[in-house]
C-alpha cells in the first residue's frame, strides 16, 4: 500500500463514527472490527518448465451474521492479509447496506499473474481451491471475481470443487460463464448500479443524467460500462481515463466507440484512440473537470487531501472500492459536494452475484430484463434508506451508509445473542 495509507483503518474510522451516531456501546459492534476467521494457505504449482512454484493466499471470512460470507478473489503481487481483510469487512456491509442475506469475505493470492502462462494460471487456480476447499460451499462462502480473475477462471473453480465434492455445484462461486450457470446481466451489472445511483442522486440535486457533464476515471468493467450506460440516457461523458492517461471532449465524447474500441482486443489503450475534437489530459487532470459528476472507478486512494480541493464536480460517486480517503471526504463535504460511497454505488455486482446464486439454487434460470428491472429496485431501495439516514441524523452519505448496514448486522447479531 502506498505511504500511510492502511484501508483497514480507514474501514475502522468510519465504522466507528457510524456507531457512534447510531447511539450503539462498543459492545454492540465490537464483533466487527474483527474478521470472524483468517486462512493463510500455501499453494503449490507445478510451472511449464518442471519447477515446483509456491505462492501464499488467503481467505479472510469477516461476517457471517447474516448469510454465507460473500466476496471476490484476487490475484496481484501486492496482496497482503491487511487488503483482504479490509476488502472483507467492506463486503460485510455492503451485502448488508443493499440487504442481500450475505456476510462478507474476501480472498487473494500473492502473484503477478501477467508473469504466468494460461496453464500456470489454471492449475494455481484448482492448487487454490484445494486449499481453501474446506471452508467455502454453497452455504458456507462464496467467491467470486475480483482485481486479475475472470469468469474463466470461475468456471475452473466450479470445476476443481465439483469434482472434490462429487456433485456438480455451480453455487460455489459467482460471475460463472453463462454455459456453465452464470447470470445474463452479471457483467454489466456494476457499471448499471452505479448509473442507477448517480441518476438518484443526481435527482436530489434537481439534474437529471440527460444533459448531465460526466467525468470517469478508469474505463473498465466498472468505469466503462458506467460511461456507456449514462451515455445512453443522454449524459455527456467529457472525460475518461485509463493506466495509458486521459482524454477530454468540451461536447462530449463518443462513448459507444470508446467502449467497442477498447474491448475489441486484450490490452487496448485509451492513448491509442483517436476522434476529432479530442485532447490529451491528465489522469489527474480528469478528477478535477468541470463537471456534474465524477466516477472514480479505477484505483482506491486516488482522491485525498492532496487533490480533494480542486475538484469541481457537483457529485461524486464512488465505481472503485475506497477511491477517496477520510481526510478528503472532509474536504468534499466542507464543499458541498455530495459524495455516493463505494459499499452503496458499486453493490450492482454483487446483487446480480446474489441473483446467480439464487438461479444456481433452484436450478431455474431469469431474462436478462428480470435481472436489470430487480436491480434497480434493490440499488433504488438501498439509496433511499442511506439518503434517509444521511437527512434524518444529518451526516454524510457514507458515514449514513455505515449506519445502515451497521444496524442491520446488529440486530442481526443480537437477535443470535451476539450482542448486547
Ligand atoms: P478493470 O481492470 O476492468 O479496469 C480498471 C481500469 O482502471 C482500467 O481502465 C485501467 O486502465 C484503469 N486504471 C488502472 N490504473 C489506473 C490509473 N493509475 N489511472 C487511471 N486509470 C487506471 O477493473 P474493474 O473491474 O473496472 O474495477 C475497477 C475498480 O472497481 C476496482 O477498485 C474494483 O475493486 C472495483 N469494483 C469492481 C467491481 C466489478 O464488478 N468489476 C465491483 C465492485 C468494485
Amino acid at each position: 500500500m502506498a505511504g500511510d495509507y492502511n484501508p483497514y483503518n480507514e474501514m475502522l474510522k468510519v465504522l466507528e463514527d457510524a456507531a457512534k451516531k447510531l447511539g450503539l456501546k462498543e459492545n454492540d459492534y465490537i464483533t466487527l472490527k474483527y474478521p470472524e476467521k483468517e486462512l493463510k494457505v500455501a499453494i503449490p504449482v507445478t510451472m511449464d518448465d518442471g519447477s515446483i512454484k509456491v505462492f501464499e493466499g488467503y481467505r479472510v471470512q469477516h461476517s457471517s451474521v447474516r448469510g454465507p460470507y460473500k466476496g471476490g478473489i484476487r490475484y496481484h503481487q501486492n496482496v497482503d492479509v491487511d487488503e483482504v481483510k479490509a476488502l472483507a469487512a467492506l463486503m460485510s456491509l455492503k451485502c448488508a447496506v443493499v440487504n442481500i442475506p450475505y456476510g462478507g469475505g474476501k480472498g487473494g493470492v500473492t502473484v503477478d499473474p501477467t508473469k504466468l502462462s494460461k496453464g500456470e494460471i489454471e492449475r494455481l487456480t484448482r492448487s487454490m481451491v484445494t486449499q481453501f476447499f474446506p471452508i467455502i460451499g454453497p452455504n458456507k462462502d462464496i467467491p467470486a471475481p475480483d482485481v486479475n480473475t475472470n469468469a474463466e477462471i470461475m468456471g475452473w473453480f466450479v470445476d476443481t470443487y465439483s469434482t472434490l465434492k462429487g456433485e456438480l455445484s455451480p453455487g460455489v462461486v459467482t460471475g460463472k460463464p453463462i454455459a456453465l450457470g452464470g447470470s445474463l446481466g452479471r457483467a454489466e451489472a456494476t457499471g448499471r448500479g452505479i448509473m442507477f445511483i448517480a441518476r438518484e442522486v443526481a435527482k436530489k440535486k434537481g439534474l437529471t443524467l440527460k444533459g448531465a457533464r460526466v467525468a470517469v476515471q478508469g474505463a473498465g468493467n466498472v468505469g466503462g460500462v458506467a460511461a456507456k450506460l449514462i451515455h445512453r440516457e443522454g449524459g455527456i461523458v467529457v472525460a475518461l481515463s485509463d493506466v495509458s492517461g486521459g482524454i477530454f471532449k468540451e461536447d462530449g465524447l463518443n462513448i459507444e466507440e470508446i467502449v467497442t474500441f477498447l474491448t475489441a482486443e486484450r490490452g487496448r489503450l485509451l492513448k491509442d484512440y483517436n476522434e476529432p475534437g479530442l485532447k490529451r489530459i491528465s489522469n489527474e487532470d480528469v478528477l478535477t473537470q468541470d463537471v456534474d459528476i465524477l466516477i472514480p472507478a479505477a484505483l482506491e486512494n486516488q482522491i485525498t487531501e492532496k487533490n480533494a480541493d480542486k475538484i469541481k464536480a457537483k457529485i461524486i460517486v464512488e465505481g472503485a472500492n475506497g477511491p477517496t480517503t477520510s481526510a478528503a471526504d472532509a474536504i468534499l463535504d466542507k464543499k458541498g459536494i455530495i459524495l455516493s460511497p463505494d459499499i452503496l454505488t458499486n453493490a450492482g455486482g454483487v446483487v446480480v452475484s446474489y441473483f446467480e446464486w439464487v438461479q444456481n439454487l433452484q436450478n431455474f434460470y431469469w431474462s436478462e430484463a428480470k435481472v436489470n428491472e430487480s436491480l434497480e429496485e434493490i440499488m433504488v431501495n438501498a439509496f433511499n434508506s442511506v439518503w434517509a439516514t444521511a437527512e434524518k441524523y444529518n451526516v454524510s452519505m457514507r458515514v449514513a451508509a455505515y449506519m445502515v448496514s451497521v444496524e442491520r448486522i446488529v440486530t442481526a447479531a443480537k437477535m443470535k445473542g451476539l450482542a448486547n
